[in-house]
């Protein structure tokens, strides 16, 4: 199979050549640039699986890069930048961002966001499939058995990312991040709230037990 690109948009060096020893040890195939504008123009230029844009940047600021990029790719983006301020982050996410980190970050969260991003564009019409409960993010269907599940919107995403996750216990306040977003500032009962109706839609309905609740922990898919 054919090493995934990525374009390390980094002007600190320090950075990005731990992220390029990093992700070509993951073998990842790797190309940095340091300057905004010339970082746009490649990455106009070629079709990268996934870039990792630095917010600060000479030239041209990586809001200004993903903006102007998304007015004709959707290339998946990372932002990796030391704002933390949520303005920052609303507006690269606004603007086409697929995903956010700050620094200091931890690597492996790092390659492992890489890995849900690239994954996703790769692989757009697989199904989730965890028994006999079947998901498919780029239709939006879930069904369980082959009967359709019928889903809001934010019942669909908790599903979808607690599939994402299997075997993996997600706290509420994981959940209430990923899902509701860092703009929501209600309390983590919201989950719950909504983790009843998908019971109510799933467990109570085909008499299976899909999701279980870790005391204290969270909840899993398995
Ligand atoms: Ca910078």
């Amino acid at each position: 199979m054919d090493k995934k690109s990525i374009l390390i948009v980094e002007d600190e060096a320090q950075i990005s050549r731990f992220l390029q020893l990093e992700l070509e040890h993951e073998n990842y195939a790797c190309t940095i640039c340091g300057d905004g504008r010339e970082a746009l123009n490649i990455a106009l230029a070629t079709d990268f699986d996934l870039i990792i844009l630095d917010v600060m940047l000479p030239s041209l600021n990586g809001i200004e890069v993903l903006r102007r990029l998304r007015q004709s790719k959707q290339t998946p983006v990372i932002i990796l930048t030391a704002r933390d301020q949520v303005v920052d982050k609303v507006t690269g996410l606004d603007i086409g961002a697929n995903d956010y980190m700050t620094k200091p970050f931890a690597i492996e969260e790092l390659l492992a966001r890489i890995r849900l991003h690239t994954k996703n564009s790769a692989v757009v019409s697989d199904n989730m499939v965890c028994g006999k409960l079947s998901v498919n993010p780029e239709a939006r269907v879930a069904t369980y058995a082959g009967h359709p599940i019928d889903l809001t919107k934010k019942e669909f995403d908790l599903l979808l990312y607690l599939m994402q996750h299997r075997n993996v216990v997600v706290s509420r306040e994981t959940l209430l991040d990923e899902v509701w977003g860092f703009a929501f500032y209600g309390s983590t009962n919201v989950v719950d709230v909504y983790i009843r109706y998908l019971r109510a839609k799933i467990d109570n309905t085909f008499n299976v037990e899909i999701i279980e609740t870790v005391r204290g922990a969270g909840y899993v898919i398995r």
